[in-house]
């Protein structure tokens, strides 16, 4: 498979899972630290309050205890104000010297108890804190001086809490459902200390469970959502890939899959199995489309395919190629077997509609080691299958080393034939025709020969074919009507007495318009009189578009051109053609006089012709004479000109300026 094809279908089949699942973890992440940076700012709000309530209400308590003096407090005093703040658990007061001077209910904090609680909420964290409201670090640390407190704890508390005071106290990590902790007031020159019981009541967490719940909510749905995609995206990627790997027509795999799957199975089985790929092409599906209808005519081939497919074995692969072409690749054991396999196989594909007439034709690549690829694997058989000729009785064909030269001759010459044309490689040769009445020279045949720098001479049947394939002919052919003019113009300026010279016009010429008119330009250019330059068709053209040629050879006669028919009775020659073309001359092909047995009737049959032709007021050509008997009963005939080797071979220009050095 191509690069860049290859490159498209990895981008369509594109695993976007892993940058969709990372995005879900990002999301939920985010999701779930914005749930929980909300809700520790809320709680440390709500602690922050709780402790600025509690300072306060103990601020309030300091007040009120000095404002009528301290010895005039009563413990019942207290418990009215504990009444309305009900948060207060206890209140001691102790002077500077350290000394408990009031007390509630004798509740009053030990001094162990508090550098045990120093100790907690410095280490430990328990739910016994202590914050002190001070002024500064001197009179924290007198306290903790009192308390006697060893360097360690000291150290520890002296970090994390005499620094800020009260702020610091409350970002600290105090349990949210209630805890008792002490604030110490400094009032008066006495410590107001006051045991808060700070609790979060369900009202204060109200907020943030509703919160909690409507962000896990949404939480949820962005997720839920996100999978859902994923799950979207993976279903998506498989249809892709299955539409990808569908062939339309027959709604199996597809050619593109086979390539791969058929390339892995060449790989895997490469020793265990012998492979063979086998091109079937059903024969003039086009009629039948017509005749049946398009529909019916894809119904085929989808039935073919899961007729096929029901026959190949686990280790086999197959697809629909294009048209009503399929390519299996199958596993045999040796030759017979696998030409028993594919008769099978065509018995079970004309099974598919037993009472119609179907033909297939099959070509066959075997896998060798070297050539494992299903696409080359199948360009073989496929190659061998169209070298088969239309009319051949021969179903099953095989690539072989003939073709796979043939191939490369093929590649070579296209390759070529631009620079050959460039640079004059391929030569003018004449082959002279005799008349038969004065046995002397009367015309002559322009041939082409390719001069090729490092292979030498090379025929035209070696590349005319080619040629006529790819389109290249029609330079070709400019290019040897050009040739000729110029060496009749060349000759014509020499004082030489000028005969015609036929030029091959290729069949695939009638395809461009007005082309009389552009024979008649190339011809101009070197200003030969018309009549000196014939045209040899075949009757080929008559068949593709026989108005086309019709029209073509009445506008060249009318130019002055001769026109000939060449190859008259190779292959399927109708009379019909004669009847309908008015052509100049008849060229009878050299097949009457070739074969031992039916010499005999072909000497009749030319003998008719040629009647035939003068009836018609045509010139006879009989082209590939060999033999002087052939020569003797031509003249009998009164054959016009005799083209062949009993007189001449196709020659150079040179050898034939040489030869016919009198005209
Ligand atoms: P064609 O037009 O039928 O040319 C006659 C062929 O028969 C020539 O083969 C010629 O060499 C050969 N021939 C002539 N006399 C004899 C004989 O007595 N015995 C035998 N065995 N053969 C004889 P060539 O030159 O190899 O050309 C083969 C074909 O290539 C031509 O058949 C023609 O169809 C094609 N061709 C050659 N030159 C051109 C060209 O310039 N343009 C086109 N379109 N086709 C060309
Ligand atoms: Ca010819
Ligand atoms: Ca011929």
């Amino acid at each position: 498979m191509s690069y860049y094809k290859e490159k498209r279908i990895r981008k369509l089949k594109k695993k976007r899972i892993w940058p969709s699942i990372l995005g879900l973890f990002l999301i939920a992440i985010i999701l779930e630290t914005i749930v929980f940076a909300f809700l520790g700012l809320y709680v440390m709000d709500l602690i922050d309050r709780k402790f600025h309530d509690s300072y306060k209400s103990s601020y309030n308590i300091a007040e009120l205890m000095f404002s009528d003096g301290l010895e005039n407090f009563t413990a019942e005093d207290l418990e009215q104000y504990i009444y309305m703040d009900n948060k207060i658990l206890a209140v001691s007061v102790i002077d500077s010297n350290n000394e408990v001077v009031w007390s509630n209910n004798n509740y009053k904090p030990d001094i162990n108890d508090i550098r045990i609680y120093y100790d907690q909420l410095g280490i430990y964290g328990d739910n016994f804190e202590l914050i002190i409201e001070s002024d500064g670090r001197d009179i924290f640390e007198e306290l903790i001086d009192e308390v006697a407190l060893s360097d360690d704890v000291l150290t520890c508390i002296g970090n994390d809490f005499i620094t800020d005071g009260q702020r610091l106290l409350t970002e600290r990590n105090v349990p949210i459902i209630s805890s008792d902790i002490w604030m110490a007031i400094y009032y008066e020159d006495y410590y107001v200390l006051v045991l808060n019981e700070i609790s979060v009541l369900n009202n204060d967490i109200y907020m943030v469970v509703i919160t909690i719940v409507l962000m896990l909510i949404l939480s949820l749905v962005f997720i839920i959502y996100y999978i859902a995609s994923i799950v979207g995206i993976i279903h998506n990627q498989k249809r892709i890939t299955k539409v990808l790997y569908t062939d339309i027509v027959t709604g199996g795999y597809n050619w593109l899959y086979f390539t791969k799957k058929g390339d892995k199975l060449l790989k895997k089985n490469k020793g265990k199995y012998n492979y063979a790929m086998v091109a079937v092409r059903m024969e003039k599906y086009r009629s039948f489309c017509t005749c049946f209808g398009v529909k019916e005519g894809e119904e085929l081939l989808e039935n073919f395919y899961w007729s096929l497919k029901r026959i190949i074995k686990k280790k086999e692969f197959m697809a629909h190629h294009d048209e009503a072409d399929f390519g299996i690749l199958l596993t045999y054991l040796d030759e017979e077997e696998l030409y028993s396999r594919i008769n099978y196989i065509e018995q079970v594909l004309k099974n598919v509609v037993p009472n119609i007439k179907m033909y297939f034709r099959f070509g066959v690549c075997i896998a060798d080691s070297n050539d494992r690829s299903v696409d080359s694997l199948y360009n073989n058989s496929i190659t061998a299958l169209d070298l088969l000729a239309e009319d051949s009785e021969q179903k099953i064909t095989s690539y072989d080393v003939e073709m796979k030269k043939q191939q490369l001759w093929e590649r070579k010459v296209e390759n070529e034939m631009d620079k050959a044309l460039v640079t004059r490689q391929f030569k003018l040769y004449l082959q002279p025709k005799y008349s038969t009445k004065e046995e002397n020279l009367a015309g002559a045949e322009a041939l082409v020969r390719w001069v090729h720098p490092e292979d030498g001479l090379i025929p035209p049947n070696k590349f005319i074919p080619i040629f006529e394939r790819n389109g290249f002919i029609l330079q070709l052919d400019d290019y040897m009507i050009e040739e000729v003019a110029r060496q009749q113009s060349k000759w014509l300026g020499e004082g030489k007495e000028l005969f015609p010279i036929s030029v091959n016009v290729s069949r695939a010429h009638f395809t461009r318009e007005d082309l009389a008119g552009h024979i008649c330009g190339i011809v101009d250019r070197y200003n030969v009189p018309h009549k000196f330059i014939e045209l040899e068709l075949t009757e080929s053209a008559f068949f593709d578009d026989k108005y086309v040629l019709i029209d073509t050879v009445k506008k060249l006669r009318e130019y002055g051109f001769i026109v000939s028919m060449d190859d008259f009775g190779a292959g399927y020659s109708s009379l019909n053609s004669l009847k309908e073309l008015s052509i100049d001359v008849l060229k009878i092909d050299a097949d009457f006089f070739r074969g031992v047995d039916s010499v005999e009737r072909g000497m009749l049959i030319v003998s008719e012709v040629i009647d035939l032709a003068k009836k018609l007021d045509m010139k006879i050509v009989a082209e590939g004479i060999e033999s002087k008997e052939q020569v003797d009963f031509l003249t009998q005939q009164e054959c016009d000109l005799i083209q062949g080797y009993y007189y001449a071979k196709p020659m150079s220009i040179d050898e034939f300026e040489e030869k016919y050095k009198e005209i």
